[in-house]
């Protein structure tokens, strides 16, 4: 955080950083907490592949990563998500399942910003025509099972996947399971 050099508050040379994430002015005695920002995503579904996005800025240019992006200030963090994603793909998101919260940093103009990532998933039926070129190169239809870990942009986001593709794999051993039922009681009836 060598960005920041003079106290905002009295101009002072003076200023330290804990590492982690207070600012303190040995000058005035101003204290800064650089604390950790909001951020959602989400796991866009389609038939049996998700959709993902491939960066077009940096952070992270040209890798993978979920629509989504920091929450605003007086907002919740589904509310974000929808608002972003229609910023970025043009459409309006339909029921949001929670998949689980995961930290994450962030490196945007010298800045370092420690992130809580929210990532949910959500079912969409047509894929999306209109994206924001500035933040999206393109678009990127996987099977969740085969998704590259080495180019996924952000651990967060690495790990939410990983959560995703767990679940996938207890419900079809859960179908499995109730498959196998359904046929050993058949005779039975
Ligand atoms: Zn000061």
């Amino acid at each position: 955080m060598e960005t920041f050099r003079y106290c905002p508050s009295c101009g002072s040379k003076e200023i330290t950083f804990d590492g982690m994430k207070k600012f303190h002015c040995r000058t005035c005695s101003f204290i800064y907490f650089h604390n950790t920002a909001a951020a959602a995503g989400v796991i866009l579904e389609y038939g049996e592949q998700i959709v993902l996005i491939r960066r077009n800025r940096e952070p992270a240019k040209g890798k993978l990563d979920l629509p989504g992006g920091f929450v605003d200030p007086d907002e919740s963090a589904e509310e974000a998500l929808r608002r972003e994603v229609r910023e970025e793909l043009s459409i309006d998101l339909g029921a949001l399942k929670y998949l689980g919260s995961y930290p994450n940093t962030y490196e945007y103009e010298g800045v370092t910003y420690k992130t809580c990532d929210l990532l949910f998933s959500s079912r969409i039926d047509t894929l999306p025509t209109v994206v924001d070129k500035t933040e999206i190169e393109e678009l990127v239809l996987l099977h969740p099972s085969i998704v590259p870990d080495e180019h996924i942009a952000f651990e967060s986001v690495r790990m939410g996947l990983r959560l995703f593709k767990k679940r996938m794999k207890l419900s079809c051993i859960f179908i499995l399971a109730l498959l196998g039922n359904l046929v050993y009681t058949l005779p039975s009836s």
